[in-house]
């Protein structure tokens, strides 16, 4: 029965996992897409924590970025538009066993998937949710979404988006039970994997916004940032993200940004999408707030018979 943990224990022999175990699908995301290095850093996190490819789950929405767990030789679920958090956390809510990793990109999570985003961060589940955010709905050909830049000529607003675009880091700053906040940028592999690497490792629901290039529609927005590091400000400390000092090095613009100082991360979050240079490592970190599935998962190694003579002794509670 779905639920005893006796039912999921497999018993495998052991090995070293490559690279191959977790490539899936070959992925038909456009040419030059940002997509393709998430996908790579996440398949050699794998690889490097040798986690069985059958104790991970990635889980998606829809979307360009939404095609992730077709291009893992993992378990996926590619789930309903702006649906991956409640996927993801009712999968961690019976299966901690997992390492879960959610694909989300900004129309899904921002917009469509607010309601969910506000309350998967609350709940603070030991999972690492990745927002593609490429400033445009690229799967359904251009259209305006909720961190689209002002200005920014789409299907929807032929003469520039009007609105001035969501801050999804100042956002979810703002949820309650906040626990991890970082942001990186997907043509920096060495970067991303470590923010990436940060995340997995933090205990509670990471959030990683990564700026994700979409060639086909907005190569304009981040086409200035790649050409140049001083555009972005490598967030350094050893609670946070902790990078080789070669590759430090390439990053004119450093911080010693303090993960645990709520004040001065709302400021960095703020000051994003300003004038100055866009932050990059790790905002926010607390790992004392409360993990819900920790909560959820209470009793999951009983047996059949002791999960029944427990039911019967809360109903017994209800006895006149
Ligand atoms: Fe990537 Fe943009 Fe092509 Fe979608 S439309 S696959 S986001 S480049
Ligand atoms: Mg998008």
């Amino acid at each position: 029965m779905f639920g005893l943990e006796e039912d999921w224990e497999l018993d495998p022999p052991a090995r070293y996992f490559t690279l191959e175990d977790y490539e899936g699908g070959v992925a038909r995301w456009c040419p030059g897409c940002g997509d393709f290095g998430v996908l790579t850093a996440v398949q050699k996190i794998c690889r490097d924590e040798q986690l069985p490819p059958e104790k991970v789950v990635a889980v998606s929405g829809i979307g360009c970025s939404s095609r992730f767990p077709h291009y893992m030789k993992t378990y996926g679920f590619h789930g309903l538009h702006g649906r991956p958090l409640p996927v993801a956390c009712g999968i961690k809510s019976r299966r901690p066993d997992l390492q879960v990793w959610v694909a989300t990109g900004d129309g899904d999570c921002c917009s469509i998937g607010a309601g969910h985003w506000i309350h998967a961060i609350r709940y603070n589940m030991d999972i690492t949710v990745m927002l593609f955010d490429n400033n445009v709905y690229g799967l359904t050909k251009n259209q305006t979404s909720p961190t689209s830049p002002q200005g920014l000529k789409t299907n929807t607003h032929p003469r520039g988006a009007w609105l001035p675009p969501l801050n999804p880091l100042q956002a979810v700053l703002g949820f309650t039970n906040c626990s991890f906040v970082a942001q990186a940028v997907d043509w920096n592999p060495p970067l991303l994997h470590a923010v990436l690497e940060a995340a997995y490792h933090h205990k509670g629901t990471s959030f990683v916004r990564i700026l994700q290039r979409c060639p086909t529609y907005t190569d304009q927005v981040f086409h200035h940032l790649q050409h140049d590091p001083a555009q972005l400000l490598l967030l350094q400390h050893e609670d946070g993200l902790v990078m080789d000092e070669k590759i430090a090095r390439i990053f004119p613009n450093k911080s010693g940004h303090d993960p645990s100082n709520m004040k001065e991360a709302r400021a960095i979050a703020d000051a994003d999408g300003g004038e100055g240079a866009i932050p990059v490592g790790v905002v926010y970190r607390d790992p004392t707030r409360p993990i819900y599935d920790e909560f959820t998962t209470v009793g999951m190694g009983m047996t059949a018979d002791q999960k029944i003579e427990a039911l019967g002794q809360e109903l017994d509670r209800f006895a006149i």
